[in-house]
């Protein structure tokens, strides 16, 4: 009974903690209503959803969720080496790229090491650096909105890791190709890099971006996470993946809980890597969506950050988190309170009737002067 006891208050006491660390991670999870209808414009997410042959591969396995993962697993891994031009070695595969983090995090990090990171970015990685014991050391982005590579490098000392995203989070721009170049030249080499290419898929082509997705499985150094929560459309399936060495990737296994990925995400997710027209068509119909965003932007004299992504940072002109305040009791979810961009709004690109409620929204509450 005793030992019961003290056992729960243990598990308690360890999902306090969690909660410390995690707290912005589980706050955004809980805090919708999932009743109330929202305008959901806060977690670039795809507002399409997956493709038809996502949705029917979906229907097809809920034949077979009695069944444990099995041959789906490894398939998805196959189709991904396919498609980066790999080996299935080389692929890691997480619930969500997030999980990939968590294990980067424990497989290069811990006390005694250092985490360099941009502000702002996705913060995820931070978390799971400081509940690993690891200190955290964040480089202010360029004046051009990309990471400051060299900063970042000093940053990291002789052994830890080093988190780029790109495109970036919150801003949606690029490090620029040739920097990320050089970079990768310089490193120390007791150093890891884990490039973060959630929203590669949304980058219209250009001579300032690449992936490095293909270039990983030979660079023992580095760690590129992709995601089938963003353009894909399935976030809520929870299906992320990492390339790498082979010697990376058995590091990552270590870290990884058996069966994360379930079948069902898997076999989806397969249908959705190998439905490449409906990718391509989301891009497009992204770039649009975009523009017409900057087009309102532009209409209202407002400004904001020229993204490459399915999001968009805008300038409030007083603070972003009461703006997104007031939003929010009007149904309209946004991000906001991104170190350095104070009085900025992320605003995730909607459907088209998602946007005229935005717009709408911001009309009614904001006031009609240039920010
Ligand atoms: N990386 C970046 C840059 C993100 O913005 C997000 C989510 O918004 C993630 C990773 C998390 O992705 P996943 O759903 O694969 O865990």
């Amino acid at each position: 009974m005793t030992i019961r006891r003290r056992e729960l208050l243990r598990q308690l006491g360890s999902a306090a903690a969690a909660a410390a660390v995690f707290p912005k991670v589980i706050e955004s999870a809980s805090a919708e209503d999932p009743t109330a209808r929202r305008v959901r414009l806060n977690r670039n997410e795809s507002a399409y959803g997956p493709s038809e042959k996502a949705n029917a591969a979906f229907q097809e396995m809920l034949k077979e969720v009695n069944r444990y993962p099995g041959d789906e697993v490894e398939n998805l891994r196959a189709g991904l080496a396919a498609a980066h031009g790999v080996q299935p070695e080389n692929l890691t595969l997480g619930c969500g790229s997030t999980e990939i983090m968590r294990m980067a995090a424990e497989a290069c990090l811990g006390h005694g090491k250092t985490l360099a990171t941009a502000s702002s970015t996705y913060d995820f990685i931070t978390h799971a650096a400081r509940l690993v014991g690891a200190e955290v050391r964040s480089v202010p982005l360029s004046r051009d909105y990309g990471h400051d590579l060299e900063a970042m490098t000093k940053a990291a000392t002789a052994s830890g890791l080093v988190y780029i995203c790109n495109p970036n989070n919150p801003t949606g721009t690029l490090t620029p190709k040739s920097d990320l170049e050089t970079f990768l030249r310089k490193v120390p080499s007791g150093v890891a890099v884990l490039m973060d290419e959630a929203y590669h898929d949304y980058v219209a082509p250009t001579s300032a971006y690449a992936s490095w997705a293909a270039g990983a499985a030979a660079n023992p150094q580095l760690i590129v996470t992709r995601t089938f929560s963003k353009i894909y459309g399935l976030a809520g399936l929870r299906v992320g993946y990492a390339v790498s060495s082979t010697e990376t990737a058995k590091r990552l296994a270590t870290r990884r809980v058996p069966m994360d990925v379930s079948s069902v995400a898997a076999r989806v997710a397969l249908a959705a890597l190998a439905d490449t027209a409906y990718t391509k068509k989301i891009a497009a119909t992204n770039a649009n969506d975009r523009q017409e965003f900057f087009n309102q932007v532009n209409a209202r004299m407002l400004r904001c950050l020229d993204s490459q992504t399915n999001f968009v940072l805008m300038r409030t002109g007083s603070s972003g988190e009461e703006a997104a305040k007031m939003l929010r009791k009007q149904g309209v979810l946004v991000g906001a309170g991104y170190p350095g961009f104070e009085k900025h709004i992320r605003v995730s690109l909607g459907l088209p009737e998602d946007m005229e409620s935005f717009w709408r929204t911001w009309d009614s509450l904001m006031p009609h002067h240039p920010m």
